[in-house]
């Protein structure tokens, strides 16, 4: 028992012994006890009193003094308001530092609730969208942005990106936002304007896609006449080897040019490849390698493991165009008589799998992180030999992250590649149940 609770019982104690004892000296001893029980309770009243008053008007100032138990209760009472006070005055701290540090931010930003209404904004939310306190505070932000990129954005939940739409105030600008959910319900939103980065962005797009289709005429042209020439054999027997060269340099220049216009026309689109057309990919798998077959010349074997009639949500074109630069990568670095095994299979999450598996010279592990760079070859001379552009996995890249698809590369130097295309289940449309049949 500590200190306060003994002297309230000897207080108790002191006022009952003293009513004994004028109970026994005087008699009416129930007059006594009453009056000793008075007296106890009185204190009690008075000290609750003194608290209440205390809470009440003065709960800065010192606790009132007193004795035994209602000492330690005011003590305790105001050790417990002074650490929330400190606990108050840090966390404003934080809350103004804070805010002292976003309004000096160049971007704007933007404190949200859970219901997307404002309840904050720096001086640059001011400019970049003309915000105004009185105006816009407590407004939902759907209101203010109405851009359709941006409503998709809020209502997806996956705020991992960031999202690109026309200023609401400027129709010429591009402003760039991303959402930071944090605390209980939170969310801090910040907008950057992009325009300058979009322009050159544009502008870099538009100088390889018009170079690109420059190019295109004059390369028909000159191919058309190399083949005449070669076709015919108008030209003497030491011209075959140089038309033929020139014909082989030809081609290569046009896939390049092919590449380059299927880059610059994908970074041209939205970033999501649409989810309203379904493409059969069993069957645009067996197209590509019919093909794939007609050119390799049996110099491969070549076979389709497929483990299911399931679809993809997306553009055939793009798909036909990363899974067939995948096979015919698996070729090309793959030497006459080696394995390409195709997969086509469903993970245990739902995801689907599209699978090149070769048996072919494989790539040095410090490579692999950089091999779907644009024109970044392992080896550029062995590549530009066999024809490649060194743009193919480029492509891949490009059209697996509009596909909202992953790219796995597992690959030992002298033994074979494997790269994976991991499609999430949201794109996936299943069409009969799966069952593993070989396709050769
Ligand atoms: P390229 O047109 O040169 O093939 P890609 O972008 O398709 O360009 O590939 C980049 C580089 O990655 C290639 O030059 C090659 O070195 C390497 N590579 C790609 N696929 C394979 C593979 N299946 N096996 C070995 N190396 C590969």
């Amino acid at each position: 028992m500590g200190k306060a609770w003994l002297s309230e019982w000897l207080m108790l104690g002191a006022l009952l012994t003293g009513a004994l004892l004028g109970s026994v000296l005087v008699g009416h001893a129930g007059l006594f006890f009453l009056a000793a029980v008075v007296v106890f309770l009185s204190r009690h009243l008075y000290q609750l009193y003194r608290l209440e008053r205390w809470l009440r008007i003065g709960r800065r100032r010192n606790p009132p003094e007193s004795w035994g138990i209602w000492g330690e209760v005011f003590e305790h009472y105001y050790r417990l308001q002074r650490r929330y006070y400190k606990r108050k005055k840090r966390l404003a701290r934080v809350i103004r530092e804070f805010r002292e540090s976003t309004a000096a931010m160049p971007d704007a930003a933007l404190v949200l609730n859970n219901e997307m209404r404002i309840l904050w904004f720096n001086d640059a939310a001011r400019e970049v969208l003309r915000l105004s306190p009185a105006r816009d505070l407590g407004q939902p932000i759907v209101n203010l942005i109405r851009a359709s990129a941006f409503n998709q954005y809020l209502s997806s939940g996956n705020y991992d990106r960031m999202v690109d739409f026309v200023s609401p105030v400027h129709d010429s600008r591009t402003l760039s936002a991303r959402l930071i959910p944090y605390g209980a319900d939170q969310n801090l939103l910040m907008i950057r304007d992009v325009t300058r980065l979009h322009r050159l962005q544009a502008m870099r797009r538009d100088f390889v896609a018009n170079a690109s289709h420059e190019l295109r005429s004059p390369l028909t042209i000159l191919a058309g006449y190399l083949e005449t020439l070669n076709d015919d054999q108008v030209l003497g027997p030491e011209w075959q080897e140089p038309v033929e060269e020139m014909l082989g340099q030809c081609r290569r220049m046009n896939s390049l040019v092919n590449d380059l216009l299927e880059i610059s026309r994908m970074e041209t689109e939205e970033a999501d490849a649409t989810m309203d057309d379904v493409v059969n990919v069993p069957e645009l798998i067996n197209r590509i390698l019919q093909y794939a077959r007609t050119e390799d010349g049996a110099r491969h074997d070549i076979q389709f493991e497929c483990a299911g009639q399931a679809g993809l949500a997306g553009v055939e074109r793009e798909l036909h165009s990363a899974f067939s630069n995948l096979v015919t990568n698996a070729l090309r670095y793959t030497p006459e008589g080696g394995k390409v095994r195709v997969r086509w299979y469903p993970r245990s999450d739902g995801a689907w799998v599209f699978e090149v598996e070769d048996n072919g010279i494989g790539i040095e592990n410090k490579h692999i992180p950089f091999i779907t760079q644009r024109f970044y070859r392992v080896d550029s001379s062995h590549s530009r030999k066999l024809g490649g552009t060194g743009l193919g996995l480029a492509i891949v890249k490009h059209v697996l992250h509009r596909h909202n698809a992953l790219l796995e590369v597992d690959s030992t130097l002298g033994q074979g590649s494997t790269f994976r295309c991991i499609f999430p289940r949201t794109r996936c449309r299943i069409g009969a149940q799966p069952a593993i049949r070989s396709v050769s």
